[in-house]
């Protein structure tokens, strides 16, 4: 795990004490664990594996883009950009070939 700068003072000499992690310059304690929680939003793929932000994935299936007749073919790799909220195309993702697209995170396996 790297250790992100200071929620609170944006300093890079935060360290790691057990759980917490403490920064040395405005005395900003906090669980980066409990942070993650409130903070990120993930989704589950194909086989309900969870995805993060920068992940790597591949496509589970053929996929038309929207708006075209090109078709994204399974085994298409990609890139997640960031993860938003919602029952479909959760994954703003750099597709290899394609370039930027929203993708449902079902219709796609970690890779
Ligand atoms: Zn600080």
């Amino acid at each position: 795990m790297t250790i992100p700068n200071c929620l609170n003072c944006q300093s890079e000499y935060v360290y790691q004490d057990q759980e917490q992690l403490i920064c040395p310059e405005c005395g900003y304690e906090w669980n980066p664990e409990d942070k993650a929680k409130e903070a990120i939003i993930t989704a589950k793929d194909a086989n309900g594996t969870t995805l993060n932000s920068g992940d790597k994935i591949t496509l589970a299936k053929d996929l038309k883009v929207k708006g075209s007749s090109m078709v994204m073919k399974v085994g298409t790799k990609a890139q997640i950009r960031s993860i938003v909220k919602g029952k479909d195309h959760q994954l703003d993702c750099k597709v290899d070939g394609v370039g930027e697209m929203m993708i449902t995170a079902a219709f796609v396996k970690k890779a």
